[in-house]
């Protein structure tokens, strides 16, 4: 029994509608990747998702011996296989000061910084993309080895079906707006986690406030919406990416995080949970940087 509940029961593998009916032994989610990958000998496989799980897949595909696949494709509807956004600058997202200005911002800006943001969580690392440029570079025109590895950015997957030979794999160029298809026998979907409720929270679902997804939405200190008695909170960890931003998933605010939920807990500051200082004046809404800025020069 508890008074108050912290839901941080992790993310779950995302599994698109067009994969759902067909998941099972020949198409499946990255985290089951280590428990198949005996078994791609021969095989035409398609890595779909250009992230770092996706490339680290399609650089064991080509490396790991005695198990190589007739082809791989490596599909991303990123338009470039890039690596990951890194450095003190990019970093700076990672901070409270940054939350706390995010969360001035109106929702058409949230969803554009969260985009624009992409590589600083989701592009590759140099070790891993520069091993897979090496492995292709030295096939293709070293080894002069048989083309068998396709690299596929740009193409966003809508729809998977099967014809007498394997799979179909229907993508959509938006570069050059027309559609491909892409077959294969084997499908690893490497296209990341999805936030979400886990099944024991369904006796109480319908009464807590959740967005289209079913993700609750949460407050500044990750309280859930619920209608429950008002000294029984719910909390709900890794699941305010649209409430809190990029830094949401990660790790990097792991302590700030908890440091907010226990001192909403205590209904006083136990933690010091304030912003430091910050080096980068980011757009808000709540004090514009011209006019502090002309303030300060004002008031000298
Ligand atoms: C490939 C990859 C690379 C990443 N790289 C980085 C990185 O470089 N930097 C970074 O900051 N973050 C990174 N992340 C994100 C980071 O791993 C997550 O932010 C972090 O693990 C989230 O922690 P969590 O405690 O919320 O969830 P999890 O680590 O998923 O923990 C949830 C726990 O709850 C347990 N659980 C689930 N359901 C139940 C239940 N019903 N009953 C009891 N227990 C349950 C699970 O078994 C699990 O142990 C990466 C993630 C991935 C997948």
């Amino acid at each position: 029994r508890a008074r108050n509940l912290s839901v941080a029961t992790g993310m779950k593998p995302n599994k698109p509608d067009w994969a759902a009916p067909h998941i099972g032994p020949t198409c499946f989610h990255a985290s089951d990747y280590l428990h198949r990958a005996a078994s791609f000998s021969g095989k035409r496989v398609s890595v779909i998702g250009g992230g770092q799980t996706g490339a680290e897949i399609v650089l064991d595909l080509l490396t790991a011996p005695g198990r190589e696949p007739a082809q791989v494709s490596w599909i991303s509807n990123l338009p470039r296989f890039s690596p990951l956004e890194e450095g003190g600058f990019v970093d700076q997202v990672f901070t409270p000061g940054y939350v706390s200005t995010y969360q001035t911002l109106p929702q058409l800006g949230k969803r554009s910084e969260i985009a624009g943001q992409k590589l600083a969580s989701d592009g590759l690392t140099p070790a891993t993309i520069d091993a897979l440029y090496e492995e292709i570079y030295r096939r293709k025109h070293l080894a002069k080895a048989p083309d068998t590895v396709a690299l596929l950015p740009g193409r966003n997957v809508f729809a998977l079906d099967r014809d007498a030979v394997g799979y179909r794999i229907h993508t959509d160029m938006t570069a050059c707006q027309a559609t491909e298809a892409i077959g294969a026998d084997v499908i690893i979907l490497a296209i990341g986690a999805k936030p979400s409720l886990p099944e024991f929270m369904a006796p109480l679902s319908d009464r807590i406030d959740c967005d289209p997804s079913g993700v609750p939405n949460l407050s500044k200190d990750y309280r859930m919406t619920f209608d429950g008695p008002a000294g029984n909170s719910i909390f709900g960890l890794n699941m305010g990416l649209a409430s809190h931003g990029i830094v949401d998933p990660q790790m990097s605010l792991m302590a700030w995080r908890a440091g907010v939920i226990i001192n909403a807990l205590a209904g006083s500051q136990v933690f010091n949970v304030e912003p430091g200082a910050d080096i980068i004046n980011w757009p808000r809404l709540d004090h514009p940087v011209a006019t502090s800025l002309e303030h300060a020069a004002a008031t000298g």
